[in-house]
């Protein structure tokens, strides 16, 4: 797996090294298993984290994006806690998105609690606007690119997903993905403050929000996404 962006089909980026995955990582084992490639951009080191050394994560965040098949996981290094959309953000992730040119792009709702996702949020969308602006970034050997679709996770409370994507099949498979960042969850005997993440029912309670929406949509368990753009749809009758 690399490190650094190549074409997929597939991108997803988090703020921090486990969002992606707690987000959607059982859409990723679908769509991996469906043959679309997949790449994987985290925002931040998570240095400001209660739990886990920078160096823990990289390797928790490494050995996730291994068992999601990823052809790679990048890293932008923005700081942890004060992620901004500043220009040079933006130009950055431009130049993922050029290098990567993928079909569709997810990430998180602009509402999201914190901080880092509402701006990592902000960096992306603005990000896919200028990537397809010829004149902008004249990065030589980078092409302009337009992506179908910009989606964002809707992981909170306050957000109505647009659709939901059965992700049955993946339930444990997406739960074995997520425990491979060890240190943000619970571990008997752990000395680490203890966060929202690493009380002994977040995944539990994670569990049966799938459970739950999966029910929404009449199968074992999904997640949900929201789409902000005027969907185009060509065949209602194939569509629905
Ligand atoms: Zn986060």
């Amino acid at each position: 797996m690399k490190t650094e962006p190549i074409p997929v089909d597939v991108l997803a980026v988090g703020a921090h090294p486990d969002d992606i995955e707690l987000s959607m990582a059982g859409t990723l084992l679908k769509l991996g298993a469906l043959g679309y490639r997949i790449g994987l951009v985290d925002l931040t080191r998570g240095e400001l984290g209660s739990r886990g050394t920078p160096a823990d994560r990289r390797a928790e965040a490494l050995e996730a994006a291994h068992r999601l098949d990823a052809a790679f996981r990048a890293n932008l290094d923005l700081p942890d806690g004060a992620v901004s959309a500043t220009e040079d953000a933006r130009r950055v992730m431009v130049r993922v998105i050029r290098r990567s040119r993928p079909k569709i792009i997810f990430t998180h709702h602009p509402t999201e609690e914190h901080p880092d996702h509402v701006h990592g949020s902000r960096i992306v969308a603005e990000a896919c606007h200028h990537a397809r602006l010829v004149n902008y970034d004249r990065e030589p050997g980078l092409e302009r690119h337009r992506p179908n679709a910009l989606i964002h996770f809707a992981v909170t409370p306050n957000v109505l997903p647009t659709f939901f994507v059965d992700i049955s099949e993946h339930f444990d498979a997406k739960y074995h993905v997520i425990t491979a960042h060890a240190s943000q969850f619970h571990r008997p005997g752990s000395r680490e403050p203890e966060t929202y993440l690493s009380k002994g029912d977040f995944l539990k309670q994670r569990r049966a929000t799938d459970i739950h929406r999966g029910g929404l949509i009449g199968v074992s368990a999904a997640e949900g996404f929201v789409v902000s753009q005027p969907l185009a749809v060509a065949d209602p009758v194939a569509f629905f």
